[in-house]
Formats: C-alpha cells, structure tokens, sequence
C-alpha cells in the first residue's frame, strides 16, 4: 500500500545570464501537494519576483475545491452528483459541460473502456481510502451482489447532456479521477500563456507532466517512464521540444494486495474490477492535458491492440509496457523515446 506523503515548499531562485542585453531568467522550483497529489515545478521567467509556482497551486488546489472533487461539498461535480434523479437535471458550466461532453466523446470511440460514470464501483472499491492508506490491513473484497448492484448504477450511455442541462439518474455518481491531473495541465498552460515572463517550464501533477517553451541553455525537456516492475527506475526518457503534455497511468499507482494479488485502481467497466488487459503501465504523449489523462486510462482497459489505434485517432503517441517488461509503442513515440 501506498502512503501519501507531505512534502514541504521550497523555492529556489537560479539566476541564468543569458548574454549582453538580455534579460536574467530565473529558476523557480517547488514541490509541494495539491488534489491529492504530488506537484513538482520548474519555471523559467525573467521576473525575479515570481509568484507563478504559488499562484498555479492555488489554481489546482481550486480546481479540485470548486469544479472536480467528488468529496468536497464545494466542488460542482459534488453538487451534480447530488442531483442525480432530479427530474429536471441540472445546469452546468460552461465548463463542465465542455468537459463532460469530451468524456462521453472518449467514452464512445474506446467502446466503454473508458467511462466517468464509474463512480458507484470506485466508491465501493475505496479507491479514494487506498491512497490515504486508510484500508491498510483492513482490505476485502468487495461482495459480488454490491459490486453488480453499483455497475448497474454506472454507464454513459444512461446521462443526457444538452447543451449545458445535464440529466444524472438516480443512484448514479460521476468520477472524474481519471482526467482531473491532465485537467489541470491544461489550465496551467493557460496561465504560463498569458505571462509574458515566462520562457519556459516543466510541471507534474502526479503522473501526468506539462512542458512549455524552452529551457534557458535550449537543451530538450526530459521526462522519465517509470519502470512498474520497479518504481524507483525509469526504463527510458522521453526527450521533448516545447509544449506537451505526458500522462503515465499504472498498476504501481494506487493499489492494495490480498492473498498475493494486486488489485490497482483502473477499472474495466466491462467486469467492475481491475483492468486486466496484460499492461502494467501506459504513456500517452498529447498536446493537451486533458487528451492525454483520459487516452492513458482508456489504453490501460484496452491494451495495446485496440490501444495503439485509439490514441492514433486522436493524433496522440502511446508506449504500453506489459506485465513481463515488453514495451510497444506507436511509431511516432519512437521519435522522442530513449532507452535508459
Ligand atoms: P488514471 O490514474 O488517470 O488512469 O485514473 C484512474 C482513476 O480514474 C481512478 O482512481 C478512478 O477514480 C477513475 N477510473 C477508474 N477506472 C476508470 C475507467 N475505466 N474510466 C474512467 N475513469 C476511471
Ligand atoms: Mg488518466
């Protein structure tokens, strides 16, 4: 079992002389938490007194607040789930609504793999209490008549959205887990868009990373593939010019074990229980954040046959490394990838 764990702010300033008559560029870092996870920042600017590391966790932490938790009381998909029976629907942002309409759009083109109605079966699961580390010792199966009860309860093919009026019948509760991360890339390359200061960065918020412009000595961004047989390596790096997002979903992520097996926190629709496509970890290369969380679960439940085809539709590059170490990946990834 995995345990969270806090890690405090630390903000340090570099300062790169970048020739006569340029400005300095400076290095902002920080690690810190937000929506339950890891971010880890290194910003470029050429404003000594940068506040961007501070300004983008507050962003995300009101990302997680205002629009995706499905915990929080203040979170709009809180009140949404709440509403689920309301005859009349509810109304949605405009924003959600964008969000929801793309889920469902992935949702059809992975033929269910991919599906945010999830939520009945992750709650009966305790995803959530995994990461806190909250079922330590305590874990059991869930009862197949609760688990069938709760996959009864989900499927997209039961919502209703038009235009912003979302219809969520009863018993049904969105999940929004699985993209959330890659959300809040997509809002922070908003935010580095708008600050002219801003030369360059490379940001994660947990398994998903966004780089943006270029580093001070113009050397390419590097992010590194974990390795899930053992997660403290990386079998290779990918090794990016300017602005992409990166989402690496995995086995090795949330997960809790009973009687020697893993039971990790991708679920297939098809069966309410662990994906059990062969993976144990996929990475998804896209220009947007949101694009690259949802194809990296979705190819986890799909594996690399029907996988590779689906992130091709959406022009995004894909690497899947299967349970005994085998790495496939599309042939644009090979591009960009390097063995370690
Ligand atoms: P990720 O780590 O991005 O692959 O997302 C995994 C999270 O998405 C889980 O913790 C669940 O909250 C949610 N989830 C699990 N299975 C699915 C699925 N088949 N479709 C959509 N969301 C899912
Ligand atoms: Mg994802």
């Amino acid at each position: 079992m995995k345990k969270f764990f806090v890690v405090a702010t630390v903000c340090l300033t570099a300062v790169f002389c970048c020739g006569c008559g340029e400005k300095q560029t400076h290095k902002m870092q920080s690690v810190d938490t937000a929506m339950g996870t890891v971010i880890q920042q290194n910003i470029y600017t050429t404003d000594s007194g940068s506040k961007d590391t501070e300004e983008i966790l507050a962003l995300l932490s009101g990302l997680e607040e205002q629009e995706l938790s499905r915990r929080l009381d203040t979170s709009e998909v809180w009140k949404v789930n709440d509403s689920a029976g309301w005859e009349e629907g509810s109304m949605l942002s405009s924003e959600l609504a964008e969000i929801l309409e793309r889920c469902l759009n992935v949702w059809q083109q992975s033929e269910g793999a991919f599906d945010v109605t999830l939520g009945p079966v992750v709650s009966l699961w305790d995803i959530d209490g995994w990461a806190a580390g909250e079922r330590e010792g305590s874990f059991s199966l869930p009862e197949d008549r609760l688990l069938r009860d709760a996959l009864g309860r989900c499927g997209s093919g039961k919502i209703q959205l038009k235009d912003r009026r979302f219809f969520l019948p009863e018993g049904m509760m969105l999940d929004l887990g699985a993209v959330g991360k890659g959300i809040g890339l997509d809002r922070i390359l908003d935010y580095l868009e708008g600050n002219e200061e801003i030369t360059g960065a490379i940001i994660s918020v947990g398994g998903s990373v966004l780089t943006f412009g270029e580093k001070p000595d113009e050397s390419t961004w590097k992010v590194g593939i974990t390795n899930p047989a053992d997660t403290s390596a990386n079998i290779g790096v990918l090794s990016l010019e300017g602005q992409w997002c990166i989402s690496t979903s995995g086995d090795y992520e949330r997960y809790v074990e009973l009687d020697g097996v893993r039971y990790h926190h991708i679920i297939d629709p098809a069966t309410g229980y662990p994906a059990d496509s062969g993976v144990s970890g996929v990475t998804v290369l896209a220009k947007d954040g949101f694009l690259s969380d949802a194809l990296s679960t979705a190819c986890f439940i799909l594996g690399p046959e029907k996988g590779m085809p689906l992130a091709e539709r959406y022009g995004a590059e894909v690497l899947f490394v299967s349970r005994d170490g085998r790495v496939q990946m599309s042939e644009g990834m090979k591009k960009y990838f390097h063995k370690s």
